[in-house]
């Protein structure tokens, strides 16, 4: 079998955030339940702002100890500033998101800061963190949003992407997230982005964040596989958008995703069934969303074999 690759549903929060009907707090658990269960190893289920900006994350409480209670998975939530930090610690929650665009255009209208005011909180929020028993200290994971990118800009330069990271780095993330928001990448200038990056921030893990707007969500995540990412963000049946980001739409397919890497033989330890199975769950909790998926959609091939059983035979 191939290396291990760590997938994270990032649907609760990137895809939810611009659903104009609020999902019931009880369905958004049964969904991160469902889901965990399947073997999805870490899921982004709230994001701590305002409920009055974001009116489906003011349940984010009960939301993040519902998802605590579920043992072996990892909690992770966004935050945009220094009150969502102290929420997520209030909280416990695993890891927190941290979330800065590279673009100026985008991180003004997103979070109403300059990218450099961004790094600075940044700074604020992993001090408070450090300042926290080492038990049950968040991981802190620095978010690059609009890095391939933005649609109010147009190219965003790699050398840019690059400063941020490198600073987010120095400023202490453990991990970082580089993040197509708005779907503008292909797989060559994914190669020329993660490859510059990677050179950079050294041992720190790296995820990617594709939305698959232009039909290159896959593609450019065998781009980002090529570079030696083993960390992707997706969301089942492919929800997600960004409320700042005209013309975006959802992130890669999780299902899909799956399903490509599993035929690869690479091991994401998640089951192909289950996971197409939670797809009811949100269909019924909301008959209004439209829904993304090939594999939901053709099934597996004839006589497939999992990786996992191909490996054991
Ligand atoms: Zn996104």
């Amino acid at each position: 079998m191939r290396q291990n690759i760590t997938l994270r549903e990032v649907g609760l929060r990137d895809g939810l955030q611009i659903h104009p009907t609020f999902m019931q707090t009880h369905d958004k658990l049964a969904w991160i339940a469902a889901e965990a269960a399947s073997g999805m190893p870490e899921i982004e289920v709230t994001s701590y702002v305002p409920p009055k900006l974001i009116p489906q994350f003011s349940d984010a409480g009960p939301v993040t100890e519902g998802a605590l209670r579920i043992a072996g998975l990892t909690v992770s939530a966004l935050i945009p500033n220094l009150r969502g930090a102290q929420r997520g610690i209030e909280l416990g929650v695993h890891k927190l998101n941290y979330v800065m665009s590279v673009s100026h255009t985008h991180n003004m209208k997103n979070v109403r800061r300059s990218p450099q005011e961004s790094v600075a909180d940044f700074r604020d929020i992993v001090a408070l963190i450090r300042s926290q028993p080492d038990q049950g200290r968040p991981v802190i994971c620095g978010g690059l949003s609009t890095a391939l990118g933005c649609s109010y800009e147009g190219r965003v330069a790699v050398s840019q992407v690059v400063k941020y990271a490198v600073q987010l780095v120095e400023a202490g993330a453990q991990e970082l997230v580089v993040a197509d928001t708005v779907g503008y990448a292909d797989p060559e200038q994914v190669r020329a982005v993660f490859k510059a990056v990677l050179a950079e921030v050294g041992s720190v893990p790296v995820a990617a964040h594709f939305h698959d707007t232009r039909g290159l969500g896959l593609a450019n995540v065998c781009a980002a596989l090529d570079c030696g990412i083993t960390m992707f963000d997706a969301s089942l049946a492919g929800l997600g958008g960004c409320p700042f980001a005209p013309g975006a739409s959802g992130n890669v397919v999780m299902e899909d995703l799956c399903f490509m890497l599993d035929a690869m033989g690479y091991d994401t330890g998640v089951d192909l069934q289950k996971l197409v199975a939670v797809r009811a769950l949100l269909s019924q909790a909301l008959p209004d969303l439209s829904m993304q998926g090939a594999l939901a959609r053709a099934g597996l091939p004839r006589g497939y074999v999992v990786a996992a059983e191909r490996q054991a035979a």
